[in-house]
């Protein structure tokens, strides 16, 4: 008999400290999240079973390039930087940026008063960019997401930048701290995929519409952030 046909594999990378967009279930090696349920069923759509590839989030852009993953789905901002390095798909989600700072500040009302201040944040993210940009602060980055949160809770850091949607996560599944400030400018997430790799783009692009037009986005939306 003829050999079964392999099924072609979409090598999918995303840094899973980033909840509720891909994260670990707690007790189990399993990656779960927003990311992750939209990249399953973007691989169904486009008929690839989905190898998900665990990576640091500032080695994401650097695995496209070298071909060791087709695509990052990581709550990655589109950024007219990143742009240079590899295509983003269509957006998939608008977000923002947040200070939080502890439950017991009262100085600091939101980025204005971050001057000087120590501010954590992840490597390789749009919120370290964000705290580089405030005037004589001590930026001090760490290679997951979850780190500037223990660190704010150690005093090691005054205050924390990340993306809104996630710190709201956090406080809400009991992280302790509070949120200053507006959300600012808005950022939208994208799948990106190897500079150049137009066919991929095209392939994700169509799959993405059709799930919103079939209603699963919706559903795996409504799942991680309600109506
Ligand atoms: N959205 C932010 C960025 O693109 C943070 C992403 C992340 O930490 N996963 O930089």
């Amino acid at each position: 008999a003829a050999p079964a046909k392999a099924e072609k594999v979409l090598r999918v990378g995303t840094n899973p400290t980033f909840a509720p967009f891909e994260f670990q279930a707690k007790g189990s090696n399993d990656l779960t999240g927003f990311d992750i349920d939209l990249a399953k069923a973007l691989g169904k759509q486009m008929g690839y079973k989905v190898e998900l590839v665990n990576l640091g989030f500032d080695g994401l852009i650097p695995a496209l390039s070298t071909g060791n993953i087709d695509l990052a789905v990581s709550g990655m901002s589109i950024t007219e930087e990143r742009k240079n390095a590899v295509d983003f798909c269509d957006p998939y989600y608008t977000s923002g940026l947040i200070v939080l700072v502890r439950p017991d500040e009262t100085n600091i009302k939101g980025i204005n008063d971050l001057v000087g201040k120590r501010i954590g944040a992840q490597i390789g993210t749009t919120g370290a960019t964000k705290a580089s940009s405030v005037k004589g602060a001590d930026v001090k980055q760490y290679n997951n997401a979850n780190e500037p949160f223990i660190e704010l809770d150690n005093k090691g850091v005054d205050a924390v930048i990340n993306d809104q949607p996630v710190v709201a996560y956090y406080l809400v599944n009991g992280g302790k701290g509070k949120m200053v400030g507006d959300i600012m400018e808005a950022e939208y997430y994208g799948i990106a995929a190897k500079k150049g790799n137009k066919a991929l783009v095209k392939q994700v692009n169509e799959a993405l519409a059709a799930l919103k037009k079939n209603g699963e986005y919706d559903k795996i939306y409504k799942k991680w952030f309600g109506a």
